[in-house]
């Protein structure tokens, strides 16, 4: 089985909470606070392996979870941090999420990706003694790791993508210009899964070409194989367009080719732009009548046509020298790049104030709510990191606006404090 596309859920470890505890010596009759902080969660990484070609594991296993931090102990003991949890994909998976299409990561180079991360440990109470309290019973909890519903699409880096009706000749052309060694057979739909060949072109210069599996009328609609095939072809800086000119198996190449073309541009608008070659194939067995009668509407379209013979190699290296230059004039493949998430986009902008019935200034704004769950209230630097949040995003300036005076209650979800100037 071959599989291109999965939807999986990942969930990355909670932070572990941080510990409330007390010395305990001899002779001494309370000591002070000595409780540790929580480990942090793990991060969901994705690592490609390159040995992986298709996404079939994630149609078996569709949720993953990394590990959550150890909580802290007494004697200043920190919780153990989770390790992160690595899943392995193959080279080219676009990860999206699944419910806003947000582009998560490419994994198109060899660098691992945090695709999800682990929430932080909480502080002990140690952090929370202060010359005034000298007996901090609270803790801090860890924070959330996060959750995503991803959806993975295997998206081939190639430079060449051929594509053409089943049983034109694409697998014979791969199997004959690179190093692919595809199967080849004379019925429809023995090519099911795309396969990668390297084709050299001297000494230091070589390109990718993928053997797209054969397409076939209403593929872009889902109607039958290809459709899934199509994504292979989106990041192709160029495309071959291979025909059967000699109408073997009783169709019309030209017909044939207008609809390959259509099916492209159904799928997406952009592909019908891409620079593509057209490769009139089976010329052994093509009438001279028929060839030319192929060429001419093919040049007609603007494209350039060369006539091959993929069985017995000929006419392949003319071919493969002009997608050589042609792929030298274009720009390289193509990456996606990584999309914040909304909540990071609308950060500085969006809060809410309203007062309620006992004239308390309510603030309501999500994104303050991570911040708030890192900040020590006991801690002069933390408090005044956080005022300067509330500052710097407008909210103070909002709330002398609405006429807020010295001594007023501000309350952001669960944490109160008197407004001062
Ligand atoms: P694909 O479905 O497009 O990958 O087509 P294949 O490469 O599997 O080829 C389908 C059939 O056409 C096989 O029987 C090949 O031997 C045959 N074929 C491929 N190229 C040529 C050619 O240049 N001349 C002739 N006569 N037959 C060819
Ligand atoms: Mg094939």
């Amino acid at each position: 089985m071959f599989a291109d596309i999965a939807r999986i859920s990942v969930k990355a470890g909670d932070g572990g909470a941080g510990s409330v505890s007390f010395r305990r010596e001899k002779y001494v009759a309370s000591g002070g606070p000595d409780g540790g902080d929580g480990g942090n969660g793990g991060n969901v990484v994705f690592v490609v392996d390159t040995n992986i070609s298709s996404l079939v594991t994630f149609k078996y296993k569709k949720k993953y979870e990394a590990k959550n931090g150890m909580p802290g102990a007494a004697k200043k003991c920190s919780g153990k941090n989770a390790e992160d949890l690595i899943i392995k994909v193959p080279l080219g998976t676009l990860v999206t999420d699944a419910q806003t299409g947000r582009v998560v990561a490419d994994m198109s180079d060899g660098e691992p990706a945090i695709i999800a991360r682990g929430g932080k440990g909480g502080w002990g109470n140690v952090h929370f003694a202060t010359p005034t309290r000298q007996t901090p019973r609270f803790a801090k909890p860890g924070m959330p790791g996060e959750r995503l519903e991803l959806q993975l699409e295997l998206k081939l880096l190639a430079d060449v993508g051929l594509v053409g009706f089943p049983n034109v000749g694409k697998s014979t052309l791969i199997s004959v210009c690179s190093d692919a060694k595809p199967k080849i057979a004379n019925y429809h739909f023995t090519t099911l899964t795309p396969a990668l060949g390297v084709v050299r072109t001297g000494e230091e210069s070589s390109f990718v070409m993928a053997d797209i599996p054969g397409l076939i009328e209403g593929a872009s609609d889902g109607a039958g194989l290809g459709h899934e095939f199509l994504r292979h072809v989106e990041r192709c800086r160029l495309i071959i367009h291979v025909v059967d000119v000699s109408g073997s198996e009783g169709r019309d190449p030209k017909e044939d080719f207008e609809k390959i073309n259509t099916e492209l541009e159904r799928f997406n608008p952009e592909l019908a732009e891409r620079k593509q070659i057209v490769a009139a194939n089976k010329c052994d067995i093509a009438t001279e009548e028929q060839m030319q009668d192929f060429e001419e509407y093919v040049k007609g379209k603007g494209y350039e046509v060369f006539r091959i013979s993929a069985a017995i190699g000929e006419g392949a290296k003319a071919l493969i020298n002009k997608t050589a230059e042609e792929l030298s004039k274009l720009p390289p493949v193509k990456r996606y790049e990584p999309e914040p998430k909304l909540e990071e986009v609308t950060d500085s902008k969006s809060f809410e104030i309203t007062v309620d019935e006992y004239g308390v200034y309510v603030i309501d704004a999500p994104w303050l709510e991570r911040i708030l769950g890192g900040v020590n209230m006991e801690d002069y630097e933390s408090l005044q990191y956080f005022q300067r949040t509330l500052r710097n995003n407008g909210i103070i300036d909002k709330l002398e606006e609405m006429g807020i005076e010295e001594g007023d209650t501000v309350r952001i979800f669960d944490f109160e404090f008197d407004f001062v100037y």
